[in-house]
């Protein structure tokens, strides 16, 4: 087993914070600045997966174009501010002109394993990129295809990875490199039984970062993104969110897994298993600290944040066949679960049921998750109600179904609001609700103002 300078940090950088050659010489500094940084994991630049997204759709010329030529702008301003912009060039414009074909294969006929092998150029461009922005500097750093080690299965937009190979490949291929050298790989990319490039679902980075850190059993995982931290709430929305200092791994799962878009939802199954710490923090100002996500923290409040997650889909079944009878659900959720479909919350009543589906499209395919022939298999069993276009909000705490008043505080000030289901009571760590989606912002903002500023 090869010894690694022990204690490891993976240091993960997100679009924003690899965007062009200054974002990507700040995080160099970030890196750099932390001893224990010896894994770095990218994402593609800004704007890159969107663009390869969009090609991977088919698109025709002149719009593919267009698209391969923003690319092309994206990756060469980066280069030609580079002190030997020709050492890396070439490998790039192989990269680009492999796009070219692989987009120009897209428009005859799109497919799954196309889209990642497509799309998986970002990362590979921005991590050849970096390395020889930290050469120029004079650090030796090492390029690694994450590829040969992240094994997923072949679900292609949404692959789950093999943790045990993972681990075992590790320890094998990147241990004896992270012995020599800080080492740069790719996020959000694997590969599958045969060799297919993979991806890990949009976002997902983060879960790299957070997968890496687990098999090389790491001290800690920086995310590094373009705000100081996590929020009450995205501050995006609500410029008087207040950052969280220090949260229990639960609480930000919870936000991950409704919406929290600074962490991809997966992120801290890993973290949480292995009980490694996560800081998230900005690339951009360091020096402002951030977010510790660890096991504990002191004196957990009842109201933690806010998470919004848009395009939910609301399903109502209805069915007369219900009233008294069984196995109802468990027919509905089977011809759910062969659709590959998972759900996320649920109220049911007598006669009907309804559900939501997550339709935010976090896989890289796209795909639609409201099959025509999933519609068709529960309109023979019942009828069935679809409701687009609608926000899941989820206020995430502590104790919350043990509390007394809850109810009140959050929707005493939404009267005005349509609260189209409400879900509370499952979990002490949330209370959900859908409200229409234009609506989604106004009651985020009502809210936070009342419970949190
Ligand atoms: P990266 O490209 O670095 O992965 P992302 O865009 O995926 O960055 O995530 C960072 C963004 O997450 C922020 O710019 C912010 O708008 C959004 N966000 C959503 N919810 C929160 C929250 N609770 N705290 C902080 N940021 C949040
Ligand atoms: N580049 C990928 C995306 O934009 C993965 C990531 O950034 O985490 O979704
Ligand atoms: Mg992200």
């Amino acid at each position: 087993m090869t010894q690694v300078v022990s204690p490891i940090v993976v240091a993960k950088f997100g679009g924003t914070s690899v965007a062009d050659f200054d974002a990507m010489s700040r995080s160099a500094d970030v890196a750099l600045n932390e001893s224990h940084a010896r894994l770095v994991v990218l994402s593609a630049s800004a704007g890159i997966t969107n663009l390869l997204v969009a090609l991977s759709e088919g698109q025709e010329a002149p719009g593919r174009f267009v698209n391969l030529d923003a690319i092309r702008k994206i990756q060469y301003d980066i280069i030609d501010r580079l002190a030997r912009p020709e050492v890396i060039r070439e490998e790039i414009d192989r990269l680009l002109e492999n796009i070219t074909t692989l987009a120009e294969a897209a428009s005859l006929a799109t497919s799954p394993a196309l889209t990642d092998e497509l799309v998986s150029h970002g990362e590979m461009m921005s991590t050849l990129l970096f390395v020889e922005i930290l050469r120029e500097r004079g650090v030796e750093a090492q390029w690694f295809d994450v590829r040969k080690i992240m094994r997923t299965s072949d679900r292609f937009g949404k692959a789950e990875p093999d943790v045990a190979a993972l681990a075992e490949l590790a320890q094998q291929q990147l241990c004896p490199r992270l012995a020599e050298s800080m080492v740069i790989t790719q996020g959000f990319i694997g590969s599958e039984a045969k060799g297919r490039t993979t991806t890990l679902g949009r976002g997902g980075s983060d879960y790299t970062a957070a997968l890496l850190g687990e098999a090389l059993h790491a001290s800690r995982v920086d995310i590094w993104t373009d705000v100081p931290g996590i929020y009450t709430t995205d501050p995006r929305i609500v410029p008087a969110a207040r950052r969280i200092d220090k949260i229990a791994f639960e609480e930000a799962a919870e936000m991950a897994t409704f919406g929290a878009k600074v962490l991809h939802p997966a992120t801290l199954l890993p973290a949480v298993r292995s009980e490694i710490p996560v800081f998230v923090g900005s690339s951009k100002a360091p020096e402002a600290g951030g977010t510790l996500v660890c096991n504990r923290t002191e004196q957990p409040p009842l109201f933690r944040a806010l998470a919004l997650r848009r395009r939910q889909t609301l399903l109502t079944l209805h069915s007369l066949n219900m009233l008294h009878s069984r196995g109802f659900l468990a027919e509905v959720f089977s011809i759910l679960a062969r659709h590959n479909i998972s759900v996320d919350l649920i109220t049911t009543s007598e006669v009907s049921v309804a559900l939501t589906l997550d339709t935010t499209g976090s896989t890289s395919t796209g795909d639609t998750l409201l099959t025509t022939a999933l519609l068709t298999e529960l309109s023979s069993l019942c009828r069935v109600e679809v409701e687009e276009n609608l926000a899941l909000i989820a206020l995430i705490g502590n104790a919350l179904s043990r509390a007394c008043g809850v109810g009140k505080e959050v929707f005493g000030v939404l009267e005005s609001f349509n609260i189209r289901m409400i879900c509370y009571g499952a979990s002490s760590h949330n209370l959900c609700f859908l409200v229409p989606g234009t609506e989604a912002e106004h009651v985020v903002r009502k809210l936070h103002g009342n419970l949190f500023e």
